[in-house]
């Protein structure tokens, strides 16, 4: 090639090389173009270094094992060129000083403390002479490789744990596995996984603090306030807090370990115990409804209907929001039912009324009748033994009378029975209308009963007609989420009462503000969801943070006393064709941003759907 170009001509035709090849000028590409053009094989210095290390380690591993499987490792790095793993691989010689192998290094001081004490505690069915021949052994075995033989001693004492009584373990707080590979105890072929305490051990010497700062929080914020219910055990747990704080010796905190075992047992007990009853609670509610529907099934389809909606929302996995659905459905239930059940009880008590009455009056008739058929019996007779006209007149006079009374009862009995009848059918009419109107009801029914705001029910067909209207007209539109801030705590502090109220008063405050075009429906809970139509983002994001200082102009009032109600809203404009399933999340994000900057706040989410992301 070119062989007699000066280095810089051959440095430059190089470049030039490896531009037209598209190539990275990497120090190997440009090596490898710079063979190529010189035509000689530069020696890849990095390569022989690579060589010689491996060289060097396999001679060393003649004294220890260790350098062999590093030399091993590093083999195929160097090939590969691979200097950082290299390195790493490196780092393995010296434990104790590469930051990543850190964990792994032994601490000797608290090995031979640990060793020591085990020597000492009593373990069944191990004695002290079969504890030291077993610990001579592993030193004579391992004797080479310092990291080996600390782990071997470890597995050592673990087996002693292992076939050791449940005191002597519990002591320890920390031994419970043990090395197949050191064990001397045949009980030792089960696996090793868990962390050793010669690795625990070494870990806290480095991170104690810290380890013990995390453990005391844990305590104190979680573990203590998650005990109301068994106060016996949440005495006990302070108690230990208390000793745990103070604690600095090894002793006490073995005696602590032990109490907290006994802690965590309870814990456990009352976590079942828990679940068992709301599993229960649960179980009890579904056998309500199924029995209620059952009952209510042909008499009353409205009932029935709301019944399966209930049984529906706790089917699915409970959260506060689908036990606040699952409320607010059986509220609208039996909000609904309150108001039509007593007309319905009045019409049907009505026609119970009037069959009484009929009945009673056909008693009546039939008396009356058969007292006239009597009666004529009666005039039969004598009309055939007399014969006399003038006795015959005074019969036929009698029959007469006695006929045109029958006839009066019969007429008035006919008129009666035609009233009662109509009064029948005006109740019977009354009550296929009543229940026509709960089956109604159960079917149609669109508003939030508490505050008068659209349901869900009513919300999705709102969504449905502005969603095809800004199809139609190519307008746009914007949704806004609503939340109210805090609430829990408004409710925990003024009772849910005044929480039902105070959503009432919002839904009052942002009726006022916004446009009778603005859709306004309770999403759930204290979430709401208002479609504003033909509005842009940045005019929606207007109209929200004018209804949040109508709010703290309009103060809620609880007890004569002022309350500010606050709440953070996102809100998201439309992008065509984009579907409920696709903005509501999106209002919803910039909702979740507004509560994470603080709260009271307005946001208007990002204009790049959740789908357009992934394309
Ligand atoms: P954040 O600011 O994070 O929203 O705090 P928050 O307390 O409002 O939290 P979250 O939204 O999770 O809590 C909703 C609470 O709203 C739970 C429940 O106490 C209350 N809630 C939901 N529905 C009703 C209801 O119909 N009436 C009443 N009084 N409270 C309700
Ligand atoms: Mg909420
Ligand atoms: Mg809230």
């Amino acid at each position: 090639m070119q062989q007699n170009s000066s280095p810089i001509e051959t440095a430059r035709q190089t470049l030039l090389q490896l531009t037209q090849r598209k190539l990275p000028p990497t120090p190997d590409n440009f090596r490898n173009v710079y063979d190529e053009i010189t035509g000689i094989k530069s020696i890849d210095q990095s390569l022989e270094l690579g060589k010689t290390l491996e060289k060097v380690l396999l001679k060393a591993g003649k004294q220890s094992p260790k350098y062999i499987a590093v030399a091993n490792a590093i083999a195929p790095l160097i090939e590969k060129n691979d200097w950082a793993k290299v390195e790493l691989q490196l780092h393995k010689l010296f434990p104790s000083a590469g930051s990543e192998s850190a964990d792994e290094a032994v601490s000797w001081s608290v090995l031979i403390r640990h060793l020591l004490k085990q020597l000492e505690v009593s373990h069944k069915g191990v004695t002290l002479s079969r504890k030291k021949e077993g610990l001579s052994k592993v030193l004579i075995n391992f004797a080479n490789d310092s990291d080996v033989l600390a782990q071997k001693i470890q597995a050592l004492i673990n087996s002693w744990g292992l076939s050791g009584t449940s005191d002597a373990v519990v002591t320890d707080g920390l031994a419970t596995h043990a090395d197949a590979a050191a064990n001397t105890n045949a009980q030792a072929s089960l696996a090793v996984s868990a962390p050793s305490p010669l690795q625990a051990g070494h870990v806290s010497v480095q991170n104690s603090a810290l380890w013990r700062d995390m453990l005391l929080k844990a305590f104190e914020l979680v573990i203590i306030p998650g005990l109301e219910a068994v106060s016996e055990t949440q005495k006990k747990a302070t108690a230990l807090l208390s000793r745990l704080q103070q604690a600095d010796g090894e002793q006490a905190l073995a005696a602590c370990a032990k109490d907290l075992r006994s802690i965590l047992l309870a814990i456990e007990i009352e976590r079942d115990h828990q679940g068992k009853i709301h599993d229960s609670l649960i179980q009890l509610l579904r056998l309500v409804l199924a029995s209620m529907g059952e009952l209510v099934q042909i008499e009353d389809k409205w009932l029935y209907a709301q019944t399966t909606v209930v049984g529906d929302i706790i089917s699915k996995p409970l959260s506060v929001n689908t036990l606040y659905d699952a409320e607010a459905s059986l509220k609208e239930l039996t909000y609904k039912q309150a108001q039509l059940k007593p007309a319905l009880t009045e019409a049907k008590d009505t026609l119970k009324k009037m069959v009484t009455t009929f009945v009673d009056r056909l008693v009546e008739m039939t008396e009356s009748t058969s007292d006239y058929h009597d009666k004529i019996e009666g005039y039969q007779q004598k009309i055939a033994t007399t014969e006399n006209i003038g006795e015959l007149n005074l019969l036929l006079n009698n029959i007469l009378e006695d006929t045109r009374a029958i006839g009066l009862s019969v007429q008035r009995t006919r008129d009666e029975f035609s009233q009662s009848q109509k009064q029948a059918q005006e109740a019977e009419r009354r009550i296929q209308e009543l229940t026509a109107e709960l089956d109604y009801i159960g079917q149609v029914a669109h508003q939030d009963y508490l505050t008068g705001a659209l349901n869900r029910r009513g919300m999705d067909e709102a969504i449905a007609r502005e969603f095809g209207r800004a199809d139609r007209h190519n307008t746009m539109l914007c949704i806004a989420m609503l939340d109210i801030d805090h609430f829990k705590k408004l409710n925990d502090t003024l009772g849910h009462a005044t929480g039902d109220e105070a959503l009432t008063h919002l839904v009052r405050v942002l009726k006022d503000v916004l446009r009778t075009t603005d859709v306004l429906a309770r999403y759930g809970g204290e979430e709401f969801i208002i479609i504003l139509p033909d509005t842009p983002q940045d005019e929606a994001v207007k109209v929200i943070t004018r209804v949040q200082r109508e709010l703290t102009k309009n103060f809620f009032m609880h007890n004569n006393e002022r309350v500010l109600i606050t709440f953070s809203a996102g809100v998201a404009e439309r992008i065509a064709g984009e579907t409920p399933e696709q903005i509501i999340p999106r209002a919803d994000a910039a909702l979740y941003q507004a509560k994470h900057s603080g709260r009271n706040q307005v946001i208007g989410a990002e204009k790049i759907s959740e789908a357009a992301k992934t394309l």
